[in-house]
C-alpha cells in the first residue's frame, strides 16, 4: 500500500465497532472486515445471483460475486491512486451487494412492492441488514460486527425515515454531510463496473449490438481507435479492447477530477472531508458521456423485451413466495419460523432475499406444484 493521505481513512483511528474487541495481530481492521465478509453466507449466496441476465441464461455472464470482485478491483486501483485506503475500499466492494434479492431489480422491485405496508424493501438497507445481524457465526454478536466505515460505505443512500431508526450510519442523510473518500469512490467503482461489464454481456448475448453502441459516444471513440489501431481484429477482441479502453477513460477521468476538487479544497482529515460536498466524480464532459451510456443501456437492454419476460417470470415467483409464506408461516424453515412471530413480513422478506435466483425457483416449485418432491 502507498502512503495514505491525511484525508484517507485510517484503521486505527476507525470510529469503531459496535461491540468492543481486541484487534487482530495480522491484520488492520478493515482487513478483517473484509475476511469477515467473504466468509460469510450471503457473500458465498452471491455466486448465485444476478443482475440482468438470469444464473441458468449462461455461464459466462457476469454473476453479483464477479460483479462484486470486478467493483473491488477497480476501486483498489482508484484509491491507490489517491492514496486512499484499498483495504476499506476492497470490504465495502465485497459487502456492496450481498442485500440483493435474487433476479436482479425485478426481484428487488418485486418485494419491495409486496412489503409496501411493512415499511418496504431496499436492497442497500438489506446488505446493512445482512451484516448487522442475519448472520450468525459468531459467539458474542448477530452480524458480523464491522468497522463504522464499512459499514457507512454500504449504505449508499437512504430514505430519512430509514435514516431516523439506523443510529450512526444513518445521521449523514439527515444531517446532509458526506461519506468518507473510500465510500464515495467505491460507488464509482460500482457504477463503471456495471456499465461496462453489462455491456460486454449484452453484447455476447446478443441482445444489443455494436452498431448500437456506435451511436453512443463513450464506446464510439474507442472503437474508432481500436478500429485504427487494429484494422483486422475479430469481433470478439475488438469489444474486448474497445470496453477496457472505456474502463480506462472513465477510470483515469475519475482519479484526475477527484485529485482536482481534492487540491481545491485541501482536506486535513476524513473528519473535514465528511463535512465537504463529495469530491470524488467525473468531469462534466465524462458524467455526461456516462449517463448516456446509462440512459442506452437502459433502453436497449434493461427493457429489451426478453429481459423483460424473464423479469416478469421473476416478479411472478417473488410475489407468491411472498404471499405463500406471509400466508402461512408454518411453510417457512424452522430458523425463520420464531423471528416470523415477532415480525412477519420482514421475516418472510428476509427469507426471500436471501435465495439465490436457482433456489428461489426450486422452492417456487416446491410450494406451488404438486408432483414436486419436497
Ligand atoms: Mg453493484
Amino acid at each position: 500500500m502507498t502512503t495514505l493521505a491525511a484525508y484517507a481513512a485510517n484503521s486505527e483511528q476507525s470510529i469503531g465497532r459496535h461491540f468492543d474487541e481486541p484487534s487482530s495481530s495480522t491484520r488492520n481492521a478493515f482487513q478483517r472486515d473484509r475476511d469477515r465478509i467473504i466468509h460469510s453466507t450471503a457473500f458465498r449466496r452471491l455466486e448465485y445471483k444476478t443482475q440482468v441476465f438470469v444464473n441458468h441464461e449462461g455461464d459466462l455472464f457476469r454473476t453479483r460475486l464477479t460483479h462484486s470482485i470486478e467493483v473491488a478491483q477497480m476501486a483498489r486501483g482508484i484509491a491507490r491512486t489517491l492514496h486512499l485506503h484499498e483495504d476499506l475500499t476492497e470490504a465495502i466492494a465485497l459487502a456492496h451487494d450481498l442485500g440483493h434479492t435474487p433476479f436482479g431489480h425485478a426481484g428487488q422491485d418485486a418485494l419491495n412492492d409486496c412489503m409496501r405496508a411493512f415499511g418496504g424493501f431496499e436492497h442497500n438497507l438489506q446488505s446493512l441488514r445482512v451484516v448487522d445481524q442475519l448472520e450468525q457465526r459468531y459467539a458474542d454478536f448477530d452480524g458480523l460486527n464491522l468497522t463504522f466505515e464499512v459499514r457507512e460505505g454500504i449504505l449508499k443512500h437512504c430514505s430519512i425515515k430509514n435514516a431516523k431508526q439506523l443510529g450512526d450510519v444513518g445521521e449523514r442523510f439527515i444531517n446532509k454531510t458526506s461519506p468518507s473518500l473510500e465510500a464515495q469512490l467505491t460507488n464509482y467503482a460500482d457504477e463503471i463496473a456495471y456499465n461496462n461489464h453489462d455491456i460486454d454481456d449484452g453484447l455476447r448475448s446478443g441482445l444489443i449490438t455494436v452498431e448500437q453502441l456506435s451511436k453512443v459516444e463513450l464506446f464510439a471513440q474507442n472503437l474508432a481507435e481500436v478500429k485504427a489501431k487494429y484494422p483486422k481484429l475479430e469481433q470478439k477482441r475488438l469489444i474486448h479492447e474497445t470496453i477496457r479502453r472505456m474502463i480506462n477513460t472513465l477510470v483515469v477521468d475519475l482519479c484526475t477530477q477527484s485529485a482536482h476538487n481534492i487540491a481545491q479544497h485541501q482536506p486535513a482529515s476524513v473528519a473535514e472531508i465528511r463535512k465537504l460536498p463529495q469530491l470524488i466524480g467525473f468531469s462534466r464532459d465524462i458524467a455526461e458521456q456516462n449517463l448516456k451510456l446509462k440512459q442506452f443501456l437502459r433502453k436497449n437492454l434493461y427493457q429489451h423485451y426478453k429481459v423483460n419476460r424473464m423479469s416478469a417470470k421473476a416478479v411472478r415467483i417473488v410475489r407468491e413466495l411472498f404471499t405463500g409464506f406471509f400466508e402461512n408461516i408454518g411453510l417457512l424453515p424452522n430458523e425463520f419460523q420464531a423471528y416470523a412471530e415477532i415480525d412477519k413480513a420482514r421475516a418472510v422478506a428476509d427469507y426471500i432475499a436471501g435465495m439465490t435466483d436457482r433456489f428461489a425457483i426450486r422452492e417456487h416449485r416446491k410450494l406451488f406444484t404438486v408432483e414436486e418432491y419436497l
